[in-house]
């Protein structure tokens, strides 16, 4: 049974705006096209991406694959979102399936479905996109997305046979950007990302987690500039590191030049090699960066928690955790509250594909913010005032403020 303490946080909570840190969100041509089995799609929900499961067409296969994710928590939270969003409470099953999804598709056809759910059921006023198909897009929707600007195939490659983990390749996807000498590639994108910052970007960010370690050396621009342009098969996995150090770093710096925070995937990667700890010495290479690792360095939360004790330039971003697990993610909060240099430097995204799995991942949020607080006050730990006070910071405004939205 929730305490009273946890049902008044949560009514507050629900009476409050959202601001997201980080989306996936799809284009409006996929949205429209939703139906439940589009919603579970691989790369399109996590139960499809990490679990790998998603469901044959007809009944037996679906029941199977209710069976085998049924009690995953992507699952549990992405059949919480769908119910939230069509307004029904019973369980998804191979009978009800088909009704479903046409209760999915008849309302997506109004284009702007997808982001009436995200504004009206999910109170989002402002998300931040992280489009690692087209970088630095809004898809469109200024009102609700502004950009990050994905960092991963620049770091990555340095010939057009080298793709990052999302298959991503600057010579490829900027046809004309200058091969054939270093310098004049690093002003290209430097100009790119620049024209990115004046037309309202707002971060930086780097999933390179998923090509390689965190452990980022200090990189040489000479070294760097031998790699470039060479086969990589003529290229020695030092080589290769060297090239994606020195680039890394690179980021970091325009990173400073452009006034925005650098958003680091940590945790859950190349597992090893996520550990967020890896990544301490660029932290402390870059005192002037605004670091902000995320997804809670799950599941090494207590590191993250330990660099952001240690380090002034550290944020927080509870970003995907709840959705991976909310007993981690109470635990992770209930650390970070207590070691946070400031509690502004605490937020949140869904990380999602869909606005179904946005919605799912807001009530898994949701409910991580109001199981901490609740336990915070029912122990003594600060008062009923601090923990409404935290609530508006958690859900809206430490994002507003760290990305410069005005909310007004
Ligand atoms: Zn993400």
């Amino acid at each position: 049974m929730a305490s009273s303490t946890y049902d008044s946080i949560y009514r507050l909570i629900e009476s409050l705006p959202v601001v997201s840190t980080h989306e996936h969100h799809l284009p409006d041509d996929f949205q429209n096209s939703l139906t439940l089995d589009r919603i579970l799609e691989r790369e399109r929900s996590y139960v499809g991406w990490v679990l790998d499961l998603t469901p044959g067409l007809d009944a037996s296969s679906r029941a199977e694959f209710l069976a085998q994710c049924r009690h995953n928590s992507y699952y549990v939270w992405l059949e919480k979102g769908i119910q939230r969003v069509y307004g029904f409470r019973e369980k998804i099953t191979s009978e009800n399936w088909d009704r479903v999804s046409q209760q999915i598709s008849d309302f997506h056809a109004d284009p702007d479905a997808h982001l009436r759910i995200l504004t009206e059921t999910g109170r989002y006023r402002r998300a931040i996109e992280d489009a690692y198909f087209d970088p630095g897009s809004d898809l469109g929707h200024p009102e609700i997305f502004a950009s990050n600007f994905r960092t991963d195939m620049f770091v990555r490659c340095f010939h057009p046979d080298v793709l990052d983990h999302d298959s991503m390749n600057p010579f490829r996807h900027y046809p004309g950007i200058p091969s054939g000498n270093f310098d004049d590639y690093l002003d290209a994108v430097q100009a790119r990302v620049l024209r990115w910052r004046e037309n309202g970007g707002v971060a930086l960010k780097s999933a390179s987690a998923y090509d390689r370690p965190l452990s980022y050396g200090e990189g040489d621009r000479a070294a760097a500039s031998q790699v470039f342009g060479r086969h990589p098969e003529t290229v020695s996995p030092g080589e290769r590191a060297a090239y994606e150090d020195f680039v890394l770093n690179w980021f970091c710096r325009m990173a400073v030049r452009l006034e925005v925070p650098f958003q680091v995937h940590t945790g859950l990667a190349l597992l090893s090699g996520s550990r967020p700890l890896l990544f301490e010495p660029t932290i402390m290479r870059h005192p002037d960066v605004h670091f902000v690792l995320f997804h809670a360095g799950f599941p090494w939360y207590g590191e993250i928690a330990g660099l952001a004790h240690n380090h002034a330039n550290v944020s927080l971003d509870m970003v995907w955790a709840p959705l991976i697990s909310a007993t981690a993610a109470v635990a992770a909060l209930h650390q970070f509250l207590e070691v946070a240099r400031s509690s502004d430097r605490i937020a949140w995204g869904s990380d999602t594909w869909t606005s179904e799995e946005a919605i799912g991942a807001l009530l898994a949020w949701q409910h991580v913010v109001a199981t901490v607080l609740s336990e915070k006050v029912d122990t003594g730990y600060f008062d009923m005032a601090e923990a409404e006070a935290l609530v508006h910071k958690l859900m809206y405004r430490n994002a507003a403020r760290l990305y410069g939205f005005d909310l007004a």
